[in-house]
């Protein structure tokens, strides 16, 4: 790289205060040291020293991408609706799909993904089953209209994706390129230095069978992973699933009876005033369906899963609390008082609600609820469906192991699409016999924006950044004591300058006329992985005084062994 690294002309300013709308620490930090500046809501600008950092993701992604064999290439942002409508997401995609439309009112998206455009690309390109397989892909900004942009380029609304597609003439084919981009993700994250786990997803809003998605661990992760050592399990809690309890119903010991709790709406609540536990509680919410309400029943100390539960037929997808409205239409009462004793319509009962008795739930009555409620006896007893999500403790599916919960950022994901793509837009390919097969597809997709806060969310301490090496936007900077009122400090910083750059290294000259502590600070808060600090004191003695940012204290070094260690 040719471009200047002296301090002084990088246009850079830290700030000292932590910024009020950030609220997690990498967000706050990449504020802080200058990497970001945000326009809008979802919207950031990538400043040189940010810059710098993206730009080091994207070529180990591009690198290990190249080497598992992809080809890449570059399609346009702006995407025409009949494509959407041909694969049928121009009305399924909802708000998240930015519209617009040109001076001749044709409709158009901002790309949120590019399956219709690569497919349409392949229709027209690919011939015969001997140009398969092939995978394309690009790094290109994409625009997801987020209900909730937060966590700075975490989730922004404009952000860098690397997404890749591939097309093979059957599922085996599909099969083992997906298992290529597995191995290639892996060694991106490994390369990355990042601490990862790969697991089990939902295909969600793209369709599909097989889906994996990579997460960087981190406590602010959006996302809960449910594990197992034991048996290699690892799922995303959208997804990870719970089995049937077998344990019959133990025989009613109370009578039911209605209760007065006025005003007590919430589980909690309810614990308190009737002095039992959560667990003896039974919950009933009430959700949107095709044909009316639906109730959904579990444990009071469970939570509901919202992608298992849009899944149950007759429930709509995405899933949507009923409104008070409905729910007093429906049950006679209001949310917080509803229960599935004589409960007009669709009940759908958790696996753990097996075994429950003398139970309380919701009397649909205003401030009532029952005690003393028996499946067997004031209701009847239901086959049971996986409702909730899994807690630390539960068992793997297989029965080997146990759970436990970790939370993730998720920065990439990798799903087997099949032919959902290729049969609503035709793409077909002879096969060796002639006929048209259509093609079997993957796409893969990496956050190469959201990488960046990911790193930091796992790698800071109080004074700021510490970026895995391959990440940092320099490899060393170099703090020279008055620089500007001695010769030799001069000399000896610029020969030092040169020198590690002809050695290949990204070297920061920290040349601005300012106190060493204002230096120390900022070099701290960017992260740089090795300090150099050049003074009279140690010229004399032949040494430089190093530092490495994830080390308390420094030490002198010679020249030469200083030079040494940064190769
Ligand atoms: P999420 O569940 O976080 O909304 P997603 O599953 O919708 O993400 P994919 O369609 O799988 O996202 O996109 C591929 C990758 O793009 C994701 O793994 C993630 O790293 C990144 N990504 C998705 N949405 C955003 C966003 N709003 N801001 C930054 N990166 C994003
Ligand atoms: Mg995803």
């Amino acid at each position: 790289m040719v471009e200047t690294m002296r301090f002084s002309e990088f246009g850079l300013t830290t700030l000292k205060e932590v910024p009020s709308d950030a609220e997690i620490i990498s967000h706050k930090l990449m504020l802080r040291a200058g990497l970001i500046r945000r326009l809008a809501s979802g919207l950031f600008t990538w400043m040189p020293l940010g810059l710098r950092v993206l730009r080091k993701v994207e070529a180990v992604v591009r690198e290990e991408m190249n080497r598992a064999g992809a080809l890449e290439l570059l399609m346009p942002a702006v995407q025409p609706a009949e494509l959407w409508q041909e694969s049928g997401r121009w009305d399924q995609y909802g708000p998240l799909l930015l519209r617009m439309s040109d001076r001749h009112s044709r409709d158009y998206c901002f790309g949120p993904t590019h399956e219709e455009v690569i497919t349409d690309i392949a229709r027209r390109e690919l011939r015969s089953y001997k140009q398969l397989p092939i995978n394309y892909y690009q790094i290109q900004t994409k625009f997801r209209d987020e209900i909730r942009p937060r966590f700075g380029v975490m989730r922004s609304r404009e952000f860098i994706m690397k997404d890749a597609y591939s097309f093979d003439i059957d599922k085996q084919g599909m099969e083992a390129s997906y298992q290529r981009m597995h191995s290639a993700y892996t060694a991106i994250f490994e390369r990355l230095g990042l601490k990862f786990r790969v697991v089990d997803a939902d295909s969600g809003e793209i369709g599909g069978s097989r889906s994996q998605e990579f997460h960087v661990l981190a406590d602010s992760g959006e996302d809960a992973i449910a594990y197992s050592d034991a048996d290699n399990y690892a799922s995303n809690i959208e997804t990870a699933t719970t089995t049937p309890v077998a344990a019959g119903y133990p025989d009613a010991k109370e009578e039911l009876q209605q209760v007065a709790t006025p005003g007590v709406k919430t589980i909690e609540a309810l614990c308190e005033f009737l002095k039992t536990d959560a667990s003896r509680v039974l919950k009933t919410l009430i959700v949107d369906g095709t044909d009316g309400p639906v109730a959904l029943l579990l444990r009071g100390d469970h939570e509901l899963n919202a992608v298992k539960a849009q899944k149950m037929p007759g429930v709509v997808s995405p899933l949507t609390m009923a409104s008070p409205e409905v729910i007093a239409k429906a049950t006679g009462c209001g949310p917080g008082f509803v229960g599935p004793i004589g409960l007009g319509m669709p009940l759908f009962f958790d696996h753990a609600t097996v075994g429950m008795s003398d139970f309380v739930c919701g009397a649909n009555k205003k401030d009532m609820h029952y005690t003393g409620a028996n499946f067997g006896r004031d209701l009847a007893i239901p086959t049971t469906v996986d409702l909730r999500n899994v807690v630390a403790g539960d068992p793997t599916p297989d029965g080997n192991g146990t759970l436990s919960i970790a939370r993730g950022i998720e920065v990439g994901h990798i799903f087997q699409l099949g032919t959902k793509y290729s049969e609503a837009m035709s793409a077909t390919v002879q096969d060796p016999e002639g006929k048209n097969q259509v093609m079997s597809m993957g796409c893969y997709g990496i956050g190469i924006s959201r990488i960046v806060g990911a790193a930091i969310e796992q790698n800071h301490d109080e004074a700021g950044i510490i970026w895995p090496a391959p990440l940092a936007p320099f490899d060393v900077v170099l703090v020279p004591i008055n620089l500007h009122r001695s010769e030799a400090v001069r000399t000896a910083a610029d020969a030092l300058y040169r020198e590690l750059r002809e050695r290949g290294l990204d070297v920061l000259l920290d040349d601005r006329d300012a106190r060493p502590g204002v230096k120390f600070a900022d070099a701290e808060l960017i992260g740089i992985p090795h300090r150099l600090v050049i003074s009279e004191r140690g010229l004399a003695a032949g040494e430089l005084e190093y530092r490495h940012r994830r080390e308390s204290e420094s030490r002198n070094l010679k020249r030469e062994d200083a030079l040494k260690l940064l190769e």
